[in-house]
């Protein structure tokens, strides 16, 4: 049978991998299921899935290994479940190398958004498709050759500085950013580790391309771990 993939998920309790893995077959996906991480870290080898779904708290050890065992030998795409009000455990998986993480209860639609976007990157990655060198969501446009940006139809004037946070976003869409990674990537890694400047830049970023900064619709707040780019249109 042609299956869309093959999806790997670590997870112990019953209810949650039950319901992902019937959620996956009904979209063709191949779904593999293990409750332990060191099971989980062999089937990632042997199967070599096109993403990881998986859950930091495990019987065995905890989830943070098998991204960093993982993340040894192979960049396959992995989306953290995590639970809501961990953020500080959100960071450091994404810090380790996770791609994305997905906060329980979530449902069918937001975890098959994140499943295509991270196989995307995944793909990418691999070296199988390129990013698109104009990058458009809803009203926003980057044209990355040009260094050009437009919102809502106008030209927009960004600092370097700005340009390089909304590209590195972009570039990422649909994916959250740590506040360390972004500050390392438009700074350099000896930036002192102090988020008042990225936020500053943020709120400026925000006034010349949101229609209202308070509720933005390009560029999403994910409070205590960073901020996301709106996912590209298909
Ligand atoms: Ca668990």
């Amino acid at each position: 049978m042609q299956t869309n993939g093959t999806i790997l998920i670590i997870e112990d309790e019953n209810n949650i991998s039950d319901f992902i893995a019937t959620s996956l077959r009904a979209q063709k996906f191949k779904a593999v299921c293990t409750k332990t991480a060191r099971e989980g870290m062999e089937l990632a080898a042997s199967l070599c899935p096109d993403v990881i779904l998986l859950d930091l708290g495990l019987p065995d050890m905890d989830g943070m290994e098998v991204i960093r065992s993982v993340r040894v030998w192979s960049m396959l795409p992995i989306i953290v479940i995590s639970a809501r009000s961990r953020e500080k455990e959100k960071v450091e998986a994404l810090d380790l190398g996770a791609d994305d993480y997905i906060t329980k209860p979530f449902g069918v639609s937001e975890m098959m958004a994140r499943i295509r976007t991270a196989m995307r990157h995944g793909a990418i990655l691999a070296g199988m498709g390129a990013p698109s060198e104009v990058f458009v969501t809803g009203g926003l446009q980057i044209d990355f050759g040009k260094r050009s940006v437009r919102a809502g139809g106008t030209e927009v004037h960004l600092t370097q500085v700005e340009y390089k946070i909304v590209a590195l976003l972009a570039r990422n869409a649909g994916q959250v950013m740590t506040y360390d990674a972004i500050i390392s990537h438009v700074w350099g890694p000896y930036m002192d580790d102090n988020n008042r400047i990225l936020r500053v830049n943020m709120a400026n970023i925000r006034r010349k391309l949101e229609k209202n900064p308070a509720e933005p619709h390009y560029i999403h707040t994910e409070v205590g771990v960073g901020y996301r780019m709106e996912a590209e249109e298909e």
